[in-house]
């Protein structure tokens, strides 16, 4: 026998099977938590921890949030990582003997919530499972709310940075791994410091191939798991396992797999998405001042959602890419159907997610109307679809249903304006069901009934003030206040005294009460039923909603794409197999929307991979050497998303790969010298790199003194031209390196030009060819507003350097040799040296210095 009450008990019992999740226990109106779940759920949501006898000379913590207001405390505990699990009362109270049953009926966790308030409209939330083994690995996501599972295989020497870039496609909220890939460091820094996913590690258990090939038969029958790769499936059934669990076993919503290689896609790894700052900034993270931001004109969730995953999964087949410009341009031609599409597209709810929400049984009467509102919309929609021709625009037509029969289903079942909840009754709609109408009939006369009863005790009795209540200890009663006792009736029997009133009961009333309680109980057991057979049999029309779901999203982005263009002034690009970028006029999308009190200066592009391979940019500080080549890079990416791009003629090759590298990144969280980085995600392009693909450089070897940075820039462009001869683009305040033009084929200088006037200069913004003569450190100093007599003294300076009259000479052959005593006092000032802002003067002023005192 356990020490505990029979409900810690089965409390205990319950909590015993869900270790890992924090057990809500219907208890009444409320859900209560025990022992150490009170301990945290107290702290984490500011409840008040009091405590319940369990059977024990001690109390349990406990501690409880009312049921109607849940929702709100479980979506904090999740956003905070934690899971939950909601322990039901399974049993009627009335008619069980003994402790009612309680079972867990749902489990909420970060990557699997289906809740709408816990969801995030315009993203996915996906789910991953990663299943790494040795230099392979099969990886797996889905968004519960919608239905597909996206799945790869990858196999790579260096397996884990490709398993991040794979997950950077994604930024899953949630992770199962094997144990394999718990033990892999750069894994799992990767998620939770960068993409503060929530991990569920050393998962082996749930990878079982058996399970997974079970799972597939019932699911993916169509499909030929022998053509799909071992830990592919592994990963899946990981997956699958997961979400079965967490939805207690319903995987009916799960209705796509699609199985893609990297091949698909052009690759762009983590450091491109963040330095081009494709989803959200560097800075803030924030979706404000991105690609996303610019692009992103939808006017549905499922469209932005869409958007989403198109611009983080650029194409590189050009006929595919084609087909979504074409689609683009025929709505950009047209006005008046870009304004009907929108004006459609704006009345059209998340018919995606609701559809989920049915399939997992938790959608409301309110989810249902929504989903009503958005179907009568679609033949308007379609409509206006069929007047476009491209092949895309034929396919959306062809998916776009009109849902007639979830249409007939919803209205025929459902009530104009039902309650919140189907508990609450009133939810079937009238004439649907005659046993509804009979017993909503005589609920409802039960009340017309109740008033005729009060109406005639008061006549006879002549208390005016008598009333009838009900309360859920004595039912219905009739009250009388204390100065009216006197003329209560004999037939009246006493049941409570209160204050000032007195409680009593009659035979009428409790013969009434019986039919009428059990009236409205039988109703809404009743509606409830009804409610749960409409949500099964709506269940049934998830691929055709789905499918519905994914026309509307592709025609909402295509037009978010044609408005932006319009808009913002873009053109159609040609996209390609050829090794050409050929750019006229081209523009940074988002700088040109953000600069405020000037005209963005437009710039030509020219690159292949023979003649002009790598451009070699030189130009002072701010310039706009970055600028510039970053817009290269995101015209390449918008171009082969299906997007049109800024500029006034672009012909693109395909390109398969970015690269972006900023030189001495700011990147000191991960705990390893900048310099380490930098090199870390040079040596990565080098190795990864081919001649498809786009490389941009910014001031590559910054990290570390003059000549070692010089030396490692230089040695990278040789390699890059002559061993993977791809399009590059090298930004470098390193003079130096615009010998390279003379010294090798196929690269060509450039530079900013800039307008000396006097002591003055002026950023002109227009790229020219040819080296810079100066790199105009001190102008720019001076613009940025250094105090002029550091400007003036800094002028001296330099001119002495200049003519040699300044001690200061550089030898690259041997390093200066130093003697013990000094040498502590030289390390200590070139210790000191923040090598993150540190300027070329400011270098050589501190060489001059550290030279003198030796
Ligand atoms: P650099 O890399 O040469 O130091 P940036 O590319 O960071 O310079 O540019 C500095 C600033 O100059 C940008 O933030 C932007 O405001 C402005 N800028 C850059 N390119 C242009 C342009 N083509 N037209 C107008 N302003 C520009």
């Amino acid at each position: 026998m356990s020490k505990y009450s029979p409900m810690i008990t089965q409390y205990l019992e319950i909590k015993d099977k869900y270790k890992d999740y924090i057990v809500f226990y219907r208890l009444g109106d409320f859900y209560e938590m025990f022992f150490d779940d009170a301990l945290l759920a107290s702290k984490e949501l500011e409840l008040t921890l009091t405590g319940r006898d369990c059977g024990t000379d001690k109390k349990a913590p406990m501690c409880g949030v009312p049921h109607h207001s849940a929702e709100a405390y479980i979506a904090r505990l999740i956003e905070k990582g934690y899971k939950v699990a909601i322990s039901e009362q399974v049993s009627d109270p009335k008619e069980s003997k003994g402790i009612v049953k309680r079972e867990v009926v749902r489990i909420v966790t970060p990557g699997t919530v289906t809740e709408s308030s816990m969801l995030d409209e315009s993203r996915n939330n996906f789910m991953a499972s990663i299943y790494k083994s040795g230099n392979n690995s099969g990886v797996a996501f889905c968004d519960i709310t919608e239905g597909t599972i996206y799945a790869s295989f990858i196999e790579d020497k260096d397996i884990s940075q490709k398993i991040i870039n794979e997950i950077g496609k994604f930024v899953p909220r949630e992770v199962i791994l094997n144990s394999e890939a718990t033990a892999d460091d750069k894994i799992i820094w990767f998620l939770k410091d960068r993409i503060k996913a929530s991990l569920e590690p050393n998962q082996d258990v749930r990878y079982s191939l058996e399970n997974a090939e079970n799972d597939f038969k019932t699911l993916f029958s169509h499909v030929n798991n022998s053509e799909i790769n071992q830990s592919t499936i592994l990963a899946i059934g990981g997956l699958l396992d997961y979400i079965k669990e967490t939805q207690i076993s319903n995987l009916k919503n799960i209705t796509t797999l699609d199985i893609y290689s990297g091949i698909e896609f052009m690759e762009l790894d983590i450091n491109a998405r963040r330095n081009l700052e494709i989803c959200e900034t560097m800075r803030d993270k924030s979706k404000k001042g991105s690609l996303l931001w610019v692009l992103d004109k939808t006017k549905t969730s499922m469209g932005a959602r869409l958007l989403r995953k198109w611009v983080e999964k650029p194409l590189i087949n050009p006929t595919h890419i084609t087909k979504r410009l074409n689609l683009v341009d025929e709505i950009y031609q047209n006005e008046q159907i870009r304004d009907e599409i929108i004006d459609v597209l704006k009345n059209i709810t998340d018919i995606e997610r609701l559809i989920s929400k049915v399939v997992y049984q938790n959608a409301s009467p309110k989810d249902l109307l929504s989903l009503l509102g958005a179907i009568s919309h679609i033949p308007t929609l379609k409509n206006i679809v069929k007047e476009l021709k491209s092949s895309l625009a034929r396919s959306v037509y062809d998916n776009l249903d009109l849902l007639l029969d979830v249409k007939e289903l919803v209205q025929k079942t459902i009530s104009d304006e039902p309650s919140l909840y189907v508990r609450d009754g009133g939810v079937i709609r009238d004439g649907f069901s005659d046993d509804v109408d009979y017993l909503r009939d005589l609920s409802k006369g039960g009340k017309e009934k109740l008033l005729e009863i009060e109406a005639r005790e008061r006549e006879k009795t002549g208390i005016k003030t008598l009333k009838i209540g009900y309360n859920k200890v004595f039912g219905y009663y009739i009250e009388v206040t204390k100065s009216f006792i006197k003329d209560v009736p004999d037939y009246y029997i006493r049941k409570q005294t209160l204050a000032n009133q007195e409680r009593y009961i009659i035979e009428e009333l409790k013969i009434h009460e019986n039919t009428v309680l059990g009236a409205q109980d039988k109703l809404v057991k009743l509606e409830q039923e009804i409610y749960a057979n409409l949500l099964i049999n709506l269940a049934s029309f998830v691929n055709k909603v789905q499918k519905t779901a994914s026309a509307i999203a592709t025609i909402d982005v295509a037009t978010s794409f044609a408005n932006v263009a319009f808009q913002n002034d873009y053109i159609k690009p040609i996209v390609n197999v050829s090794d050409k970028i050929d750019i006229k006029d081209g523009r940074h999308p988002v700088v040109e929307l953000v600069l405020k009190d000037t005209t963005f200066v437009p710039n030509d592009t020219f690159l292949n991979t023979k003649s002009d391979r790598v451009s070699v940019i030189t130009g002072p500080n701010m310039a706009g050497k970055s600028t510039y080549m970053r817009q290269v890079a995101l015209i390449s990416i918008m171009a082969q998303i299906g997007s049109f791009v800024p500029c006034s003629h672009a012909e693109m090759g395909i390109v398969d790969k970015v690269f972006t590298r900023v030189g001495a990144s700011d990147d000191l969280a991960t705990g390893q010298s900048t310099f380490m980085v930098e090199m870390n995600e040079v040596s990565d392009v080098l190795k990864n790199a081919t001649k498809k693909s786009l490389v941009i450089l910014d001031e590559i070897g910054r990290g570390t003194s003059t000549f070692d940075g010089l030396s490692i820039a230089k040695s990278v462009v040789e390699y890059i031209n002559q061993k993977i001869g791809c399009k590059t683009l090298f930004s470098t305040h390193y003079h130096e390196l615009t010998v390279l033009e003379n010294e090798q084929e196929n690269i060509k200088n450039y530079n900013i030009a800039v307008l000396k006037n006097g002591e003055d200069i002026r950023f002109l913004r227009k790229i020219i060819r040819g080296a810079t003569d100066d790199s105009y450190g001190i102008e720019v100093a001076k613009l940025a507003g250094i105090p002029t007599k550091v400007i003036t003294r800094a002028r001296n300076i330099l001119k002495s350097l200049e003519d040699g009259k300044e001690n200061v000479t550089f030898n690259r052959e041997s390093e200066p040799q130093i003697s013990i005593l000094e040498e502590n006092e030289a390390l200590n000032i070139i210790k000191n040296i923040d090598l993150n802002t540190l300027t070329p003067i400011e270098a050589m002023n501190i060489i001059y210095r550290v030279q003198k005192m030796l």
